[in-house]
């Protein structure tokens, strides 16, 4: 099976990327800089792709003649901390640009390598829920992550006669350069549980939001 992952270089995306290798899975890490950790790993790594930039995703996808994609793992994000004292509508717009635009961009530049019965899995976050929004604040964060959830849920209503399932994963709150390393689990155990999910995920499960740990997110 051949695994394609953004955001590989370190965090969720790096420990992804070590979970499939050492099953022996073909990983195909996409980053904008290897790190010394990814550069450890019996991976393809592919430099240089920037998800806010259209022609890095294209020149990635021309790198890949011939290569079939059975999982898009869509990873690359950013939090910025804006707040109502301290609003930031260019940080607002970043966010937008990496975690919204920048992994629909990224699935709909890689689609046509995923064949009947593959899988698009986005990393979103439960801060994206309006539903279970009960502390306010990250504007950015949240709303970007909003439209993730509701571009995700439309890619796996469309890509549903395709055979392809789309599943949007909270990994948890781990510990990563993200979190400032707070969180309740390290990289590794939420990759294990993000594998999982995906592991199980079919066209009957398609367009659900998850947490890592398997339950179903309210929107
Ligand atoms: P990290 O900050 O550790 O890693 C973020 C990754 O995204 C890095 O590889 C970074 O690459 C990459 N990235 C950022 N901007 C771009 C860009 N423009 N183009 C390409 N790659 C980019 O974060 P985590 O590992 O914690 O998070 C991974 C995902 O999980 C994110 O989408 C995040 O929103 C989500 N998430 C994380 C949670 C947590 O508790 N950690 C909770 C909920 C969701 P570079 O090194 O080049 O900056």
């Amino acid at each position: 099976m051949a695994v394609l992952v953004t955001g590989a270089n370190r965090g969720i995306g790096l420990a992804l990327c070590r979970r499939y290798a050492a099953r022996g899975e073909h990983v195909v890490a996409c980053c904008r800089r290897a790190s010394e950790a990814l550069r450890a790993l019996p991976v393809r790594i592919e430099e240089g792709v920037d998800v806010t930039d259209p022609a890095s995703l294209a020149a990635l996808d021309a790198r890949l003649e011939g290569e079939r994609l059975d999982v898009l793992l869509l990873g690359a994000g950013i939090l910025r901390r804006e707040s109502l004292e301290a609003m930031d509508f260019e940080a607002i717009a970043e966010q937008f640009e990496v975690n919204a635009l920048g992994a629909l961009r990224s699935a709909v530049t890689l689609l046509h390598r995923v064949p009947r019965g593959g899988k698009v899995a986005f990393l979103t976050s439960r801060m994206g829920s309006i539903a279970d929004n009960t502390s306010g604040g990250y504007y950015g964060y949240r709303m970007s992550k909003a439209a993730l959830n509701a571009a995700g849920r439309s890619l796996a209503l469309d890509l549903r006669e395709r055979g392809i399932a789309v599943v949007l994963l909270h990994p948890g709150f781990v510990r990563t350069d993200m979190t400032g390393g707070m969180g309740d689990m390290d990289p590794e155990e939420s990759a294990a549980l993000l594998v999982e999910r995906i592991d199980e995920l079919t066209l009957e499960r398609t367009g659900r939001f998850v947490h890592a740990r398997g339950e179903e997110l309210p929107w």
